[in-house]
C-alpha cells in the first residue's frame, strides 16, 4: 500500500487533468508531513492552512463571488460546531436520544422565523444544503422516470436542477425550458406548447445569475394548466426574497421554494424549503426527515435563527443596499469600457451583475487574472452563449463586500482595478496592493 511506503496516495485517479495537475502539487507539499505522520503536525498544517486562507481571502481580498457571504458577528458567536456531533433525530417530544431537550427551541424557532421572512406558512430547515432540499422536493413531487423541465445552464440552471446532478440521482428525464434571451426569462409564448409536449411533473425556475425577476405569475398560470408543480430555487436571491425585495416568489404564484442559507441569506451553510402548501410541506419534510438526513445538525440552526432574526429587524436595509451597490457597480464597469449585461434596462434588479468577457478570452481566464489581484469571484455562463461554447461571462455579487463596508467610492475604485488587469493588461502585483488597501480601509465587518 502506497500509506505504508510513505508516498502520498492517488486520492482521484478519475479526476480531470487539471484537478489531477493540482492534486497532486497539494499532495508534493504534504510529503514531509505524511512521511512523519503526527495528530500534532496535522493539527498544526490545518490551522496553519485556515489562518493563511482567512488573510489571504477574508482581509486582504475582495470578494465578489456572489455564491458567499461573510456571517455577522452574532451568527459566528452562534455557531457552535461540536454540538453538531451531537445527534438529534426526529420532532422534538419524540426524540430518538434523550437530554437534548434544551436544544429544541432551535427547531421549534428556527422554522418559524424563515417562514415568516419568506412569507410562507412552512419552512423545513434541516436540510444541509439546497442541494439536497432540491432533491427533497424531487424525492416528494416525482418518481423516477419522471420528467422535470428547468433553465439551461447558460441561463443559470443549477447542477442540483439537471441530470449531472440530483435529478439523475432521483432518476429523472431533465429538459430544458424556451429561454427568452432578450427578457432575461423563460419565453412565455413557447412554454404553452412546450409543456403539452414534454408534460413535466415539475417546473424549476430560479437560477445561479438572476439579474430579473422571473415572471412568475405567468409561468405559474401556464404550469398548472399542464397540470405540474412550480419551484423556485432562490438560493442566490433569498436575502433579498426574505428582505421582501426582488421578487416574492410563493405569493406570487410558486408552489415551492427553496434556497441556500449562506448566499445573499448570509447565515451558515444550508438549505431550506418553504411553501404554504400543508400537504406539499408534509411530503417534502418527510423527504428531508427521515429521508435524505438523519442528524439535522443543530450547530447549524442557532446561527440561522439569529441571521434571519437580523434580516427581520433590518427591515431591508441590507437588501437596498446590495441592489443599489450592483448597480452602480455595474455602472462604473460598462464607464470602464467593459461589456455588462442588461444595460438596456439599468444592468440589474438585483445583487448580481454580469459582464461578458468572451472578447477578453472567457470566464475561467478573468477569473484567474483577478485572482491573481486578490479579487475573487467565478466564470458564468449567459443566455446569449452557442452551445459548447465556454462561459463567456463573469458573475459579481455585492453581498459581502456591501458587509465589508465598501462603498461607492470603493467600488468605483475596484471596477477601475479591474479594467486595469482585464482591459490594460497591468501587472497583478501593483493591483494586488491597492486591492488590499481598499479592503483593509473598508468599515464593515
Ligand atoms: C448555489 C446553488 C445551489 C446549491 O446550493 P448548496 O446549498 O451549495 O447545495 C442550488 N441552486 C442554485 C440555483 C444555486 O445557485
Amino acid at each position: 500500500m502506497s500509506q505504508q511506503d510513505g508516498t502520498f496516495p492517488d486520492i482521484a485517479p478519475w479526476a480531470s487533468p487539471a484537478a489531477r495537475t493540482r492534486i497532486a502539487e497539494v499532495a508534493a507539499d504534504l510529503a514531509d508531513l505524511w512521511g512523519g505522520l503526527s495528530a500534532d503536525g496535522v493539527a498544526r498544517t490545518v490551522e496553519g492552512a485556515l489562518r493563511e486562507h482567512a488573510r489571504q481571502f477574508d482581509d486582504e481580498g475582495i470578494v465578489l463571488y456572489a455564491g458567499t457571504n461573510a456571517m455577522s458577528g452574532a451568527a459566528r458567536r452562534a455557531a457552535e460546531a461540536p454540538v453538531g456531533g451531537r445527534p438529534s433525530m426526529g420532532w422534538p417530544g419524540e426524540k430518538y436520544q434523550a437530554g437534548l431537550d434544551r436544544l429544541d427551541l432551535l427547531e421549534v424557532l428556527t422554522p418559524a422565523l424563515v417562514a415568516r421572512l419568506v412569507g410562507a406558512r412552512f419552512a423545513e430547515v434541516r436540510s444541509h444544503s439546497a442541494t439536497m432540499a432540491n432533491l427533497a422536493v424531487y424525492t416528494a413531487l416525482t418518481e423516477p422516470g419522471d420528467t422535470i423541465a428547468v433553465l439551461p445552464e447558460r441561463a443559470g440552471g443549477h447542477t442540483s436542477h439537471h441530470a449531472a446532478g440530483a435529478p439523475g440521482v432521483r432518476g429523472l428525464r431533465v429538459v430544458e425550458l424556451p429561454y427568452d434571451v432578450d427578457a432575461y426569462d423563460v419565453d412565455l409564448d413557447a412554454l404553452p406548447g412546450f409543456l403539452r409536449s414534454e408534460r413535466p411533473r415539475l417546473v424549476v425556475i430560479g437560477a445561479s445569475l438572476l439579474l430579473f425577476p422571473h415572471r412568475i405569475a405567468a409561468i405559474k398560470e401556464v404550469v398548472s394548466e399542464a397540470g405540474a408543480s412550480l419551484l423556485y430555487d432562490a438560493s442566490h436571491m433569498a436575502g433579498l426574497v426574505a428582505a421582501g425585495r426582488f421578487q416574492r416568489p410563493l405569493t406570487e404564484g410558486a408552489d415551492l421554494l427553496t434556497f441556500s442559507t449562506y448566499k445573499s441569506f448570509g447565515g451558515p451553510p444550508g438549505g431550506v424549503i418553504a411553501t404554504d402548501d400543508a400537504a406539499l410541506a408534509e411530503r417534502t419534510s418527510d423527504a428531508v426527515f427521515p429521508g435524505l438526513t438523519a442528524n439535522y445538525d443543530a450547530g447549524r440552526l442557532a446561527p440561522l435563527a439569529v441571521t434571519a432574526a437580523e434580516i427581520l429587524d433590518d427591515g431591508g436595509a441590507y437588501a437596498d443596499r446590495c441592489v443599489a451597490a450592483a448597480r452602480s457597480f455595474a455602472s462604473a464597469l460598462a464607464e470602464e469600457g467593459f461589456t455588462v449585461a442588461g444595460a438596456d434596462r439599468g444592468f440589474t434588479d438585483s445583487h448580481h451583475v454580469a459582464v461578458d468577457v468572451a472578447a477578453l478570452g472567457g470566464g475561467r481566464a478573468a477569473m484567474a487574472r483577478l485572482a491573481e489581484a486578490g479579487v475573487y469571484l467565478s466564470a458564468i455562463g449567459l443566455p446569449w452563449q452557442r452551445d459548447g461554447e465556454p462561459d463567456r461571462g463573469l458573475r459579481i455579487g455585492t453581498q459581502e463586500v456591501v458587509r465589508r463596508g465598501l462603498g461607492d467610492a470603493d467600488l468605483r475604485r475596484v471596477a477601475a482595478l479591474m479594467a486595469d488587469l482585464l482591459l490594460r493588461d497591468t501587472d497583478p502585483g501593483p493591483v494586488r496592493e491597492a486591492v488590499a488597501r481598499i479592503r483593509r480601509s473598508s468599515a464593515g465587518l
